[in-house]
C-alpha cells in the first residue's frame, strides 16, 4: 500500500510517499519520495496557498509512484483536544472539528484544515486519515492533566493538559490508539529491554525543535510536560517552557506588551535563541565549546530542567525501568545527553561516555552495566507512525 504522510506547517508542508507491506510494515524500501514546500503564502514565493503547494507535490510525486495510485494520506494534526482520542478518516464535519480547536494550537491546526481541504478537492476518492499528537497523552489520570484553577474553568473553557507529541504503529496490548512519536519510541524501547509493553514504566525524552518528557507507567502516557498546549515544560529551541504565569501579567500591566507579543516573546524569541541567541542545538553547543558564556548558560538552564523532570517522572511511574533518548537532540547530541546524565547521578544513574558518543543505528543502550536505570537512545520516525496508523484505518 502506497500511504502518503503529509505534515503541514502554518507556512510549510512536508510530506512522505511510504510502502507498506500487507502487514503494515515498512517495505523494503520505505521511503518513495519525500520534500518540503516552504514559504506558503509568502508574498511572492509562487506558492499562495496549501493547494498550490499541493500541485508541486503532485508534481514531485508523479515519478515517484511510476503510475500507481496512492492508496491513503495520512496527515499529523497537533490538537485534538478532548474529542479525537484516536487517529479518524477524514469528513467535513471532521476537519470542522480540526479548525474549532485552533484556538489550541493556532499555528497549527489551521494550517493543516487547509492542508486537508485541499487535498480532498485534488484527489476526492483518496482515503485520508489524520493522526493526533494529544491522543497518546488520554490515558493520563486528571490528578496529572488537571490545573488547581477554578474547576469551571476547565468545565467551560477546556483549560487542561492536553500533551503533545508524535504517533505509534501498532503496538501489543492494550495502549490506546493513536499518539505520537513517544509511543513508538516507548514500544521500541521496551522491546530492547525485553520487558512486555504493557508492563513498561519509562521516562521518554522527545529531545528536538519541540522538546517534551513523557512519564509512561504500564506502557502508556501517565504525564507529560506539555500542557494545554506546547509551550509548557522544558526549555525547547524558541520556547520558554515552564514559566511562573505572574511573568505574564506582570509584563502586561508594567511593561506594556499585549497578548500577541508575549504569545511571540514566549513561543518564538524564549528558549535556548532567548539565551543563547541561537535555537539551534547544534550551534549553541558549539558556540559553549569555543567560550561562549551566553551558550554555556543555557545548556545550563536546559539540562537542569530536563533532569529536574526526569527526577520527577521517575516518581511518577513508580521508578523507571529506562531513561529513553529520541529525536534530533536526543538522538545526536552526546554532549547534551552527557550534561543531562551528569546530574542524575542522585538516581544512581551511570552512563558509559564512549557508548553515549558512539553513533549507532536502531535502538541502544548507553548506561553503564551498573547504572540503576538503563539509558536507551531510541531513533524516532513520525512518519512510519504515521503512515502505519493511517494504513489501520484505510486498508
Ligand atoms: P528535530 O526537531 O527532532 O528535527 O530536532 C532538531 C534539533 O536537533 C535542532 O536543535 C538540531 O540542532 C538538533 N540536532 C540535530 N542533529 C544534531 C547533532 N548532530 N548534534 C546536536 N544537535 C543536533
Amino acid at each position: 500500500m502506497l500511504v502518503l504522510v503529509i505534515n503541514s506547517g502554518s507556512s510549510s508542508l512536508k510530506y512522505q510517499l511510504r510502502e507498506l507491506a500487507d502487514d503494515g510494515t515498512d517495505a523494503p524500501v520505505p521511503v518513495l519520495a519525500q520534500g518540503l514546500v516552504e514559504r506558503i503564502g509568502v508574498p511572492g514565493s509562487g506558492v499562495p496557498d496549501h493547494a498550490a503547494a499541493l500541485e508541486q507535490v503532485e508534481a514531485e510525486l508523479a515519478e515517484a509512484t511510476g503510475g500507481r495510485t496512492i492508496d491513503a494520506a495520512g496527515h499529523r494534526v497537533v490538537h485534538g483536544g478532548e474529542r479525537f482520542t484516536a487517529p479518524a478518516r477524514v469528513t467535513n464535519e471532521v476537519i470542522r472539528a480540526i479548525e474549532r480547536l485552533a484556538p489550541l494550537a493556532p499555528l497549527h491546526n489551521p494550517a493543516a484544515a487547509q492542508g486537508l481541504r485541499a487535498m480532498a478537492e485534488r484527489w476526492p476518492d483518496m482515503p485520508q486519515v489524520v493522526v493526533f499528537d494529544t491522543s497518546f497523552h488520554q490515558t493520563m489520570p486528571r490528578e496529572a492533566w488537571q490545573y488547581a484553577l477554578p474547576d469551571e474553568v476547565y468545565t467551560e473553557h477546556g483549560i487542561r493538559r492536553y500533551g503533545f507529541p508524535r504517533p505509534r504503529p501498532p503496538p501489543p496490548p492494550p495502549p490506546p490508539p493513536g499518539g505520537t512519536s513517544h509511543d513508538l519510541v516507548t514500544g521500541l524501547a521496551a522491546e530492547h529491554l525485553g520487558i512486555p509493553r504493557g508492563e513498561f514504566r519509562a521516562v521518554v525524552l522527545h529531545l528536538g525543535n519541540g522538546a517534551s518528557a513523557t512519564a509512561i507507567r504500564d506502557g502508556v502516557s501517565v504525564d507529560t510536560s506539555m500542557g494545554y498546549t506546547p509551550l509548557a515544560g522544558l526549555v525547547m529551541g524558541t520556547r520558554s517552557g515552564d514559566l511562573d504565569p505572574s511573568v505574564v501579567t506582570h509584563l502586561m500591566r508594567n511593561h506594556g506588551y499585549d497578548a500577541e507579543e508575549l504569545d511571540t516573546l514566549m513561543n518564538r524569541r524564549s528558549g535556548l535563541l532567548g539565551l543563547a541567541g541561537e535555537a539551534d542545538m547544534r550551534q549553541v553547543l558549539e558556540n559553549a565549546a569555543s567560550g561562549d558564556g551566553r551558550a554555556r548558560n543555557a545548556l545550563d538552564v536546559a539540562s537542569y530542567r530536563l533532569a529536574k523532570y526526569v527526577g520527577g517522572y521517575h516518581v511518577a511511574v513508580g521508578g523507571a525501568q529506562a531513561i529513553v533518548f529520541t529525536a534530533g537532540i536526543g538522538e545526536n547530541s552526546a554532549p547534551f545527553r552527557a550534561r543531562v546524565l551528569d546530574r542524575l547521578g542522585a538516581l544512581g544513574v551511570a552512563y558509559d561516555a564512549e557508548a553515549n558518543r558512539a553513533r549507532v543505528a536502531g535502538p541502544h543502550t548507553i548506561s553503564a552495566p551498573e547504572s540503576a536505570i538503563p539509558v536507551l537512545v531510541v531513533p524516532t520516525d513520525e512518519e512510519q507512525a504515521i503512515a502505519r496508523l493511517t494504513w489501520e484505518l484505510a486498508r
